[in-house]
């Protein structure tokens, strides 16, 4: 099943849709909770590997973890019998890095594929999955998220696919925060502000509701808290305990919620410009908040709220003062000349209900301001015609 089949597939939530939670009026929502385990503790993830390993039941277990992630990886693997490691890992997860390791895990006969590392690592994970069906045990080592997702992404000529399997989330989530000291700090910043994307990006996304609300929220006060601590002691795990324990709500609300706006733009520009994912998420989310942010009241206060700030965007500005966050698409090669091209692609995939008409004026006023790195409040004024619409359904 697409995202595409999902969104459509389903009813509008009526209640809570705006992020704004419960309310004066009366609650109706169908909300879904994902089964998994979730280990947390700092320094444990080798014991509770192990366990988990044996409670499962493995008898031949693939590692994927890549080269940089490798000596992680082999602490993280001290107690268990490796059948097969794979390293060979890719960022959005191409469809031949994809098949290389498919193969490599049915040749082996693996019946549990454990990844260590980050988001990428995860992908490569959910590939295999996806086809052998083998369970999977996370151990992410950056804020991404995905180890709580039953979202796979695969890529082929220039355009990522994503789509929703349950076989492809993990069973377990095994957190350790003290794998995480040696991210670099700016790219902690980065994924840190991936992951408060997500719990952003929920408040109005297609399946918004009071629970996966309640989950963002929160998620925004853990990251908005870790990360400041991080930037001033990155070696402390104070910090990383804080964002790993936001990430997962982030994801877990992300993963409820849909994607909202804000992903279907870095979707595009992650899998058809080959932007570095959580820089990406980290430039273009203060543009696309400042852009829904006064359509959406209730998701615009519940956020405010989080981060402890007269209005969410400027919780969401201070905290990207205070830990240096990146700030221009140019920086990563993002050129005027790519604008249509991506305006056009996003226009196809806009989320049903989003609380602001898109059009080609606005999303490329959005873009421009994200490539420039101009002001985001200036994107709230972007005016908007009715021409140029176009939702997933
Ligand atoms: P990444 O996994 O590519 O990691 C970034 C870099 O950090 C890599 O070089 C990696 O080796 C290194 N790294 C990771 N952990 C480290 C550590 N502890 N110490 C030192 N270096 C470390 O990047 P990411 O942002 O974590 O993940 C991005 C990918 O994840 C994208 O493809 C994105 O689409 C996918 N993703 C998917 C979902 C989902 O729900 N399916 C959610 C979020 C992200």
């Amino acid at each position: 099943m697409t995202e595409t089949d999902r969104t459509s597939d389903r009813a509008q939530q009526q209640t809570g849709r705006d992020g704004g939670g419960p309310g004066g009026e009366a609650l109706s929502f169908t909300h879904v909770t994902a089964g998994q385990r979730v280990l947390f503790g700092s320094g444990s993830a080798a014991a509770h590997l192990a366990a988990e390993v044996d409670r499962l039941g493995a008898r031949s277990v693939m590692v994927i973890a890549s080269e940089r992630e490798r000596a992680l990886a082999g602490e993280v693997t001290a107690q268990v019998e490796v059948a097969l490691w794979h390293t060979d890992v890719v960022m959005h997860v191409p469809v031949e890095t994809a098949a290389a390791a498919r193969e490599a895990a049915q040749a082996a006969g693996i019946d549990l594929v454990v990844c260590v590392g980050g988001g990428s690592t995860t992908g490569l994970a959910k590939a295999v999955a996806l086809t052998g069906r083998q369970p999977i045990v996370a151990v992410p080592t950056t804020y991404a998220g995905s180890e709580a997702t039953n979202v796979w992404g695969l890529t082929e000529d220039g355009r990522k696919t994503t789509g929703v399997d349950d076989a492809v989330l993990p069973v377990s989530v095994i957190y350790d925060a003290s794998l995480t000291v040696t991210l670099p700090v700016e790219m902690s910043v980065a994924s840190g502000l991936n992951g408060l994307a997500h719990c952003v990006d929920s408040l109005w996304a297609p399946r918004a509701d009071p629970i996966n609300a309640a989950m963002a929220a929160e998620g925004i006060r853990a990251l908005s808290e870790g990360l400041p601590l991080i930037v001033d002691d990155p070696r402390s795990t104070a910090g990383r305990d804080l964002a790993l324990y936001g990430a997962y709500l982030s994801a877990v609300a992300f993963s409820s919620a849909g994607s909202g706006l804000h992903h279907k733009i870095c979707h595009v520009l992650g899998g058809t410009f080959d932007l570095p994912h959580a820089q990406t998420h980290a430039i273009v989310l203060p543009y696309v908040l400042a852009f829904n942010g006064p359509a959406a009241p209730a998701a615009e206060a519940r956020a405010a709220q989080a981060f402890g700030a007269a209005t969410a965007l400027s919780g969401l500005d201070r905290l990207r003062d205070r830990v240096g966050a990146p700030r221009r698409l140019a920086d990563l090669g993002f050129t005027a000349a790519d604008i249509p091209v991506a305006v056009d692609i996003v226009l196809q995939n806009i989320p049903a209900g989003n609380p602001r008409t898109v059009t080609v004026e606005g999303l490329t006023a959005l873009l421009h301001a994200a490539l420039d790195g101009s002001d985001p409040a200036d994107t709230s004024t972007i005016t908007t015609t009715t021409t140029d619409l176009r939702t997933e359904e």
